[in-house]
């Protein structure tokens, strides 16, 4: 006998592992350059020339050094300074105490869900569109994933849905901003309203209802716009943040975990979500990564590209009839199907070799994902492609 939780979990890839992985081998087939491949976030461009100069320097350290365990929490100067990056950038204190160097933010949120998860009634709160990974994550926890229904207009909260949705057995909620699929931005004014529900549940329930509050996208936000940060606005919050697409480190892993003094009772959930982690065989985040960061954890993101990538994808789809919310932040555009659901609509755009990813697994089936870290020459020639597809609904398909 085997496990047939994980073994559904090993053989159902997420639809966008598959679509991925099928664009890969529709390339052999058809030529690299006639996929149009907007599946996943793997970041389209380089690392900033610093991170290349820390490698370089880091690996000339000896290397008994720079290969060596390290402590499960993360190194001493990782973790200094992950700290003074952020209590410059959010004139807070924090220092080392605070952090806890991960395998990147999948390593971070999955640490907190199940250091928080009490036991099979435990439930956790995701706002649709989400993440699909949250319901392998919440579940693998030993969790219930409760799913609020997008606000389909700006994609902020349903904060009806989301109060009908908390209940006794409610252990944390889970934010994502920037968002994944969205690119939404959570205004302040939304923050503050979500922190106050949450202290008056917490209240009535005689639990803290915490906040995980999953940040990979931090910096990468457009327009100057500000982001705002979730434990300003909710004291139990722990911060998952994650250098993969910010400094486009995704198959390093590292990112971290990041505790707040706020935080209520702060020394417990620091031991418990190590102790989560020591439970699921995270010995510590890859050493020679912790010491990059050490040199990095200043340096900004890249973002000329991502900036003319959505100009250029959201016009050109808009002008052609498309809807979609313009995106504050992230590299995601989560357009309405023009006909059909959005499933038949991707598989049709599958067999012009464009990849487009239905938000079924998002929890929001009306809509489908482009991602636009991809080459500009990518868009531009996949745009008659999607014109194509907006003029050839099938007979009898609802046209939106
Ligand atoms: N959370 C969100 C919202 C994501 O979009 C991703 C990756 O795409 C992750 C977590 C996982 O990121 P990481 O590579 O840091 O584990």
């Amino acid at each position: 006998m085997i496990c047939q939780k994980m073994l559904e979990l090993g053989k159902n890839k997420s639809q966008m592992r598959e679509l991925f992985e099928y664009g890969l081998a529709q390339a052999a087939v058809v030529g690299k350059e006639n996929v149009f491949d907007f599946s996943i976030g793997n970041p389209s461009v380089p690392p900033p020339d610093a991170v290349g100069d820390a490698f370089v320097e880091v690996l000339n350290e000896p290397p008994l050094k720079t290969h060596g365990y390290t402590p499960a929490v993360g190194c001493d100067e990782a973790r200094d300074a992950v700290a003074k990056h952020l209590s410059k950038l959010l004139g807070r204190k924090f220092s080392r105490r605070n952090i806890y160097i991960t395998c990147g933010a999948a390593a971070a949120v999955m640490a907190s869900l199940k250091g928080l998860c009490i036991d099979h009634e435990t439930e956790f709160i995701v706002f649709a569109p989400y993440f699909p990974e949250y319901r392998c994550y919440v579940e693998s926890a030993g969790a219930i994933l409760k799913v609020v229904p997008a606000d389909t207009d700006d994609f902020q909260i349903n904060f009806d849905a989301l109060e009908k949705a908390i209940s006794p057995h409610t252990q944390g909620v889970i934010v994502n901003t920037p968002n994944n699929p969205t690119g939404a931005v959570y205004k302040k004014d939304v923050l503050m309203r979500l922190g106050d529900l949450l202290r008056a549940k917490s209240k009535e329930y005689g639990h803290t209802i915490y906040i995980i509050s999953d940040e990979p996208y931090r910096e990468l936000v457009y327009d100057n716009i500000e982001v705002a940060f979730v434990p300003d606005y909710y004291e139990d919050t722990i911060v998952c943040y994650s250098y993969s697409k910010t400094l486009s480190l995704p198959g390093d892993r590292i990112g971290y975990m990041c505790v707040p003094d706020t935080m209520h009772d702060f020394d417990e959930v620091c031991w418990a979500t190590a102790g989560a982690a020591r439970a699921m065989g995270y010995v510590c985040a890859p050493a020679i990564m912790q010491k990059v960061i050490a040199r990095c954890a200043d340096v900004p993101a890249n973002l000329a590209v991502y900036a003319h990538n959505r100009k250029l994808l959201y016009e050109g789809l808009t002008n052609m009839g498309y809807d979609c919310v313009y995106p504050d932040g992230a590299f995601y555009l989560f357009v309405r199907a023009p006909w059909g659901t959005a499933k038949e609509f991707c598989a049709c755009a599958k067999k012009l070799n464009v990849l487009i990813v239905p938000g079924d697994d998002f929890g929001c089936p009306t809509h489908f994902r482009t991602s636009y870290c991809v080459n500009p020459d990518t868009i531009e020639r996949a745009l008659p492609l999607f014109e194509q597809l907006i003029a050839n609904a099938p007979d009898g398909s609802d046209k939106v």
